[in-house]
């Protein structure tokens, strides 16, 4: 998650897309293109191949 402090420099469209990026600390997450579950720590999703890290 971001600091509270880094969103507040950021434009209101900085911190949409912010917010909107994949949480990388998560347990899973899901794939942006094709909505598959990504487990954590995975580098590509295991349904497309997109490249998460
Ligand atoms: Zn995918």
């Amino acid at each position: 998650m971001l600091h509270e402090r880094e969103l507040a420099s950021m434009s209101p469209e900085e911190q949409a897309a912010a917010q909107s990026v994949i949480d990388l600390d998560a347990e899973q997450n899901s794939c942006p293109a094709c909505l598959e579950t990504i487990p954590g720590g995975a580098a590509r999703c295991p349904g497309c191949g997109l490249r998460i890290g």
